[in-house]
């Protein structure tokens, strides 16, 4: 939106969940000028949130990204809130970045609806899972839309618009200022399971660990063969780390249910979210993380 509030600063945008992906867009939200409120169920996670989100901006300083005084009002303009309500009442959009549990996100948006302006966009960072589902508890399903950012998000171009069966054009116009206002390149989707981005990207996650558990190769030359041969420029396990692999198992759990047998979960991914090796976010996956990065497991 256009307007400016918060001391100066375009609307605000409410950030519902202060995880891996939450924490980046409430950074890139800030570092665009709008004013941010931060909702999480846990302190600690809010918490930890606002010092990645320090470090991650302090890097990008360091580096010319972005100047001093930008990374501090970047961080002044974002504020902790204690209930969904209060931190959607001002709130020009709302991205909800929760477990991917389609129950929740419905609990959620049901407290949204309630508190939130009548004119405020509600979007859903959804990887997965249907926009349209999660619309139909609100009382005005034609403002919900899917607003899927990418991992990490203060480095990552695309922003996938998914266009529930209810949402209007007008919404989807507003999706894309939006978009085009955080410096993200929008997409646009119908909703349908796994959009186009997550149905893509998990096959070939889903295939890698396939691979690892029948032995074809290591974890990291199986990476290697798509950095080098294909030219991604992150190997498909590595990238599986990043995401989460609970995060990873919800979707794909979801679309195996929606799509069929291709989506079926390896017994492997399985295994190791039960151990709790979910990735960069527990320290270890399918490579052991610390602040240098992936190391061998
Ligand atoms: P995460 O596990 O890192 O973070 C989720 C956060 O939500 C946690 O901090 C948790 O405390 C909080 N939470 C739990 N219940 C809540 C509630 N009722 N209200 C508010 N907060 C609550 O997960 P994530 O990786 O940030 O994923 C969040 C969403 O983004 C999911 O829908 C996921 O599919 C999607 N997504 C993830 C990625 C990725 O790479 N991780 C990429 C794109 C989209």
């Amino acid at each position: 939106m256009t307007n400016t509030t918060d001391n100066g600063r375009k609307g605000r945008v409410a950030v519902l969940g202060a995880g891996t992906m939450g924490a980046g867009i409430a950074q890139v939200a800030a570092t665009a000028g709008f004013s941010v409120a931060l909702f999480d169920v846990s302190k600690a996670q809010i918490d930890k949130a606002r010092a990645g989100i320090a470090q991650s901006l302090e890097k990008l300083a360091s580096k010319g990204k972005i100047d001093a005084p930008t990374k501090e009002r970047a961080l002044a303009a974002i504020a902790a809130f204690e209930s969904v309500e209060d931190a959607v009442r001002d709130a020009s959009f709302v991205v909800e970045a929760a477990p991917e549990r389609m129950e929740l996100k419905r609990e959620l948006f049901l407290a949204v609806d309630r508190a939130a302006p009548a004119d405020a966009l509600l979007g859903s960072n959804t990887s997965s899972l249907s926009i349209t589902e999660i619309a139909s508890v609100v009382k005005d399903p034609t403002r919900v839309v899917g607003l899927h950012f990418f991992n990490p998000v203060p480095l990552m171009e695309l922003l996938e618009v998914v266009r529930g069966v209810r949402t209007t054009d007008a919404v989807v116009d507003r999706a894309l200022a939006f978009a085009k206002d955080l410096g993200k390149t929008p997409i646009v989707v119908r909703d349908f399971p796994g959009f186009a981005t997550s149905r893509l990207g998990v096959v070939i996650g889903c295939e890698a660990i396939r691979m690892l558990e029948q032995g074809v190769a290591s974890a990291e030359d199986i990476d290697r063969a798509m950095e080098l041969g294909y030219r991604h420029p992150m190997g498909p396990l590595k990238l599986g780390d990043l995401v989460g692999l609970d995060v990873r198992l919800a979707i794909l759990e979801h679309l195996h249910k929606e799509l069929g047998e291709q989506f079926r979960p390896p017994a492997l991914l399985r295994q190791m979210v039960r151990a709790g090796k979910l990735g960069k976010k527990s320290g270890e996956g399918f490579y052991k993380w610390d602040a240098d990065g992936p190391k061998k497991a």
